[in-house]
């Protein structure tokens, strides 16, 4: 009998017969509060029937066109749809299936247009699995690690984690945008540098929001010296923290946007966004795949923009993130072993500490796995794996953030009490 592989880690034993909404039920009737969202995917809920309609609608009609043989319907209309919510200039798209692949896409794109070959990551960021991807990811060294050599050419900084540095945000900003100009004079000269790869808000990092005296550092030096500015959205895209895009709370403007995951609730489907004269100055032919674009996917995905639009989801996260926030404030405030909470929009993480002020993932671990009992599915994140984050789907109602602060409350308390 053939079996899963056993290097898949899983977050907990639950095994899923449907989902409905911000629910996911067990084989065994069980109900769970989807605290993780398919790692931030499923923001309109699992099977939004208006998604569920568009995808099933879809697939009667076309499931794969094949965009470098033939374009689709679905594809156009997506781009159009697009063109209403990208930041503005940005109107030339490519699209792809995973996060890493519009990662990778937008590393060939910045390569090939400054024809420069370094690019600058910050530390703590993730950008993916494949092996360009996982050279660029510095959120633990477990997504790279015993597959050297890594791709050439990337550079990391610092990302201004303040908690981290036990600074305030403006000495950590400072720091990091010096180490910025340090790394500049040491190891990738400006005119070497094709690209900064940056998360508005570390995700796998440990949910640390940048900020905006520091993205208004990367934007002067990136137009000082010529460099791109590449904005991974792909986890804080549509919606989810509380603004359209991550980046919008921070008044920059990006000049690739990555985005992934929030795009087609659930149905693989990953893009990048740059202008038209950027992507002209690539080679052309550079960008295709077999599966990228898929038919059913961009139904999907259109079904999901009106959705976002017509629910008002992006208030929404705004709302019940500004909620779940308060609440898991003083649900710390409570609590010794939770030495920092953060987030932005629907992205909140709780950091665990020890006494010492040394990263806790054991008992980031416990609570976790505590949750999961209690019917709160939630995951951890940080590179120490110390942080506990909540990601649930953009139609969380007042309610279910509730339910989901006092199961936390309680599990909090009797794994830390
Ligand atoms: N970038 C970011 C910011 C991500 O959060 C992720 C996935 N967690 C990726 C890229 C990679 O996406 P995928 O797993 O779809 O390849």
């Amino acid at each position: 009998m053939a079996q899963l592989s056993p290097l898949l880690k899983q977050a907990t034993p639950v095994v899923v017969d449907h989902g409905e909404g911000v629910y996911l039920y067990d084989v065994d009737g069980k109900r769970h509060l989807d605290f993780t969202a398919g790692i931030g995917v499923t923001s309109t809920g699992h099977c939004h029937p208006r998604v569920v309609e568009a995808a099933r609608e879809q697939i009667g009609k076309l499931v794969h066109g094949q965009y470098t043989t033939v374009m689709h319907k679905p594809l156009l209309e997506l781009t159009e749809r697009l063109g209403d919510v990208l930041p503005a200039g940005l109107d030339s798209l490519f699209f792809a299936n995973s996060g890493s692949e519009a990662v990778e896409a937008a590393l060939r794109l910045a390569r090939q247009a400054t024809k420069r070959p370094n690019v600058i990551v910050f530390q703590g960021g993730f950008h993916g699995r494949t092996v360009a991807a996982a050279s660029m990811t510095t959120s633990g060294t477990r997504f790279s690690a015993g597959i050297s050599p890594l791709m050439a050419g990337v550079h990391v900084a610092p990302f201004p984690y303040a908690y981290h540095y036990g600074w305030d945000q403006e000495t950590a900003t400072k720091f990091a945008l010096r180490e910025l100009d340090y790394l500049f004079q040491t190891v990738s000269g400006p005119n070497e540098t094709a690209a900064f790869f940056i998360e508005p808000v570390l995700g796998e990092g440990g949910y640390v929001p940048g900020n905006t005296e520091f993205f208004a550092g990367l934007r002067e030096r990136a137009d000082r010296h010529g460099i791109l500015l590449v904005m991974d959205e792909v986890q804080t895209g549509f919606g989810r923290t509380g603004k359209f895009w991550g980046h919008d709370h921070f008044d920059v403007s990006p000049d690739v946007v990555l985005i992934a995951k929030g795009l087609a609730s659930g149905f693989p489907l990953s893009g990048i966004a740059a202008s038209r004269e950027l992507m002209e100055k690539a080679l052309p032919g550079s960008q295709g795949g077999t599966y990228g674009g898929n038919a059913v996917s961009c139904a999907a995905a259109i079904a999901t923009l009106a959705v976002i639009q017509d629910e008002g989801l992006v208030e929404n996260a705004a709302e019940r993130g500004r909620q779940l926030l308060e609440g898991a404030r003083l649900i710390a405030d409570k609590t010794p072993a939770i030495g920092d909470v953060r987030g932005l929009g629907l992205l909140v993480g709780s950091e665990f500490t020890t006494a010492g002020g040394e990263p806790d993932p054991a008992t980031a671990a416990a609570a976790q796995q505590a949750a999961a009992k209690s019917g709160l599915l939630l995951l951890s994140c940080g590179a120490y794996s110390n942080v506990v984050r909540m990601v649930p789907p953009l139609v969380v109602t007042a309610e279910q953030v509730d339910d989901a602060l006092r199961i936390w409350g309680d599990v909090v308390a009797s794994v830390t009490g």
